[in-house]
């Protein structure tokens, strides 16, 4: 058997979809997906039972998964328990029984008596992958049998959990799984990620960039004062923050993304100008989460505003600063947050920042918009922002700016099977 293929089956075994040996085909009999069923047995020492499945019996371990407050409670699994599923399988066909074992702290427990196999009724429950839950349901209704609730909806690809009771009250589980991913585990089906060129030497942009600055000219910005053209400084290849003049955007708005840009502070160091006022400047992601920029060479200030500090939130990892003048890098991996349909947040942006070429933050998750002596929080759902470089009074460079739009995330048909059913 080639390495693609058992990793075809030991996957297929977890999700309980019986699938020709060659991959992708499923084998759908009398409208249900496998022609086994799987046993769940509610255990109390999750560990021992393993142990004695695996070494007394020879099962073997599949990927185990989570069930929710949630999902146990909507399904009628529990009484809305939350527990973990340990799967253990016969032998490698695709169409091996599967046993999940499963402790759950938050209940009766009660024991079963089971001197003999007439003690007493009953088992855990039973679970059947059925094709269709609709075509399940009516075979039932028929039968006079309903469900105990309405299907649960699981999360992709899977589909739909329904339960229902035997004559005895024994739960029965219809699992609907819904229709197989396209590949597997080092599968060679798999969509090849778009050709990009590489780049032409460290901090010059890849082929798929979009050049924000290249000394040239503002093309890509506006000024911040709204109506006015930008009145920054362009020589010798950097952009120069002008006195008075307001900070800048781009045109462009942007959410998740890839940035480059260099900056520099000035050469020439005043005396007077100590902390926050030496060397001041951001960069701004969505125009509201400030990157820092700032002269930290010997220059102490509070440390969640130094130089590659998340502003207001979070320190860098170390002060990786070079001597004023000199040209300094920022590459950032940013992550934009995620709002539902009712504007609520759904997920915190994310940040990971190499300040010359040092890792300083590692998917630090952003507290909120930038604020100074505020505890962020997150404003107004927001799509996407442009990128924002700051007027803070100081004759602050940048150079060789470019960016890359990331994508929000990797779509389902490109990621392995999701974890089965209960
Ligand atoms: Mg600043």
């Amino acid at each position: 058997m080639t390495r693609q293929s058992f990793a075809a089956r030991i996957l297929a075994a977890a999700l309980g979809i019986t699938f020709a040996v060659s991959g992708s085909a499923r084998a759908v009999k009398n409208g249900f997906y496998s022609s086994t069923v799987d046993i769940g047995i509610v255990v109390s020492d999750v560990e021992k039972s393993v142990a004695f499945y695996r070494d007394a019996l020879g099962f073997t371990q599949m990927p185990g998964f989570d069930v929710s407050p949630e999902m146990a409670g909507q399904s009628g699994l529990t009484d809305s328990a939350p527990f973990q599923v340990r799967v253990m399988v016969l032998g490698g066909e695709d169409t091996a029984t599967k046993i999940k074992l499963m402790q759950i702290p938050q209940g009766a427990n009660k024991k079963v008596d089971n001197r003999f196999i007439n003690s007493s009724l009953g088992l855990s429950y039973l679970t059947i992958l059925v094709e269709d839950t609709g075509k399940a349901l009516d075979r039932c209704r028929r039968a006079g049998v309903e469900p105990i609730k309405t299907p649960y909806r699981l999360a992709d690809p899977m589909k739909y959990l329904t339960l229902v009771r035997d004559p005895d009250g024994n739960l029965i589980e219809l699992v609907e799984p819904g229709p197989p991913t396209p590949f597997f585990v080092h599968g060679d089906d798999r969509k090849a990620p778009p050709l990009i060129q590489p780049p032409d030497g460290a901090g010059k942009p890849p082929s798929d960039a979009i050049v924000l600055f290249d000394g040239t000219d503002f093309k890509e910005w506006q000024s911040d004062k709204a109506g006015q053209p930008v009145r920054w400084k362009i020589q010798d290849g950097y952009m120069e923050v002008a006195k008075d003049a307001g900070g800048i955007h781009t045109q462009r708005q942007f959410g998740s993304c890839q940035l480059h840009i260099e900056w520099a502070t000035p050469a020439e160091v005043d005396p007077k100008k100590t902390g926050q006022s030496r060397g001041n400047s951001g960069v701004f992601f969505m125009g509201r989460y400030e990157l820092q920029v700032l002269d930290s060479y010997n220059n102490p200030t509070y440390g969640d505003g130094q130089a590659a500090s998340v502003y207001g939130q979070v320190p860098p990892f170390v002060n990786v600063c070079k001597k004023p003048g000199e040209w300094q890098s920022y590459d950032v991996a940013f992550l934009q947050p995620l709002y539902n349909e009712q504007g609520l947040l759904i997920r915190p942006g994310r940040i990971t920042v190499y300040h010359n070429g040092v890792c300083v933050h590692n998917n630090y998750t952003i507290r909120g918009t930038t604020n100074h002596k505020q505890i962020a929080r997150y404003g107004p759902p927001q799509d996407k922002g442009p990128i924002s470089l700051q007027d803070h009074g100081n004759p602050m460079r940048f150079r060789n700016i470019w960016i890359r739009p990331l994508p929000e995330e990797v779509p389902s048909s490109q990621l392995p099977p999701a974890p089965p059913a209960p």
